[in-house]
């Protein structure tokens, strides 16, 4: 027996998301159907907001519903330093710890050999780019996560940079090999800061 076309759908749509299979997909499908209008409403809803009212900045490549972001725009943060994270969320997880006063680019990736990801597959060009334009960074923090991907790109961002006489450090490993940002809590990433390296 097939499934209605609706269902089939969402099913296949569940299952674009990560580390969801056809089992957990058709779960949620099913308990989608379940659920009131409201509610089935609200999401679909969210889902569209996210792709017609977030961008990214065009400076700092973070999602952000104005474009420059709010962090960006913001003259009291420090324009002296820039760090360097992974992913959006990266950049909610170091704001959390409101120790950072800096600015941030997000990379929006990693670079990865097996993925085939290299140096053009991620937000790289434009960094080097604001470094050109904007004599006031003195700092680079490379925050990759503490896995080979963010290593590699750490010390590839490092040998880039460096050159043109801007201090590029790392987050000191307070925070575990192999542990993503993500997953650190405040305190550790608190003192991951306060505690970097130069490279
Ligand atoms: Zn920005």
């Amino acid at each position: 027996m097939q499934y209605p076309e609706p269902i089939a759908k969402l099913i296949d749509s569940y299952m674009h998301l990560p580390g969801i299979g056809r089992k957990t997909a058709t779960r949620l499908a099913f308990y989608t159907v379940d659920m009131n209008k409201t509610d089935v409403k609200n999401f679909a809803d969210a889902l569209t907001s996210t792709k017609n009212d977030l961008r990214f900045c065009s400076i700092c490549g973070n999602i952000t519903e104005t474009d420059p972001c709010e962090i960006c725009s913001d003259p009291t943060r420090d324009q002296s330093k820039i760090m360097v994270v992974e992913q959006s969320k990266d950049v909610m997880t170091m704001e959390k710890m409101k120790d950072y006063n800096g600015l941030y680019h997000v990379l929006h990736g990693v670079l990865s050999p097996i993925e085939g990801k290299g140096p053009e597959d991620i937000n790289i060009s434009s960094l080097i780019k604001r470094l050109q334009k904007n004599e006031e960074v003195k700092e680079v923090i490379i925050a990759t996560n503490a896995t080979p991907e963010g290593e590699a790109t750490a010390m590839y961002l490092a040998k880039l940079i460096k050159p043109a006489g801007i201090k590029v450090t790392r987050l000191s490993h307070g925070l575990s090999v192999g542990s993503d940002i993500e997953y650190a809590d405040e305190m550790t990433l608190s003192k991951a800061v306060s505690g970097r390296t130069e490279m």
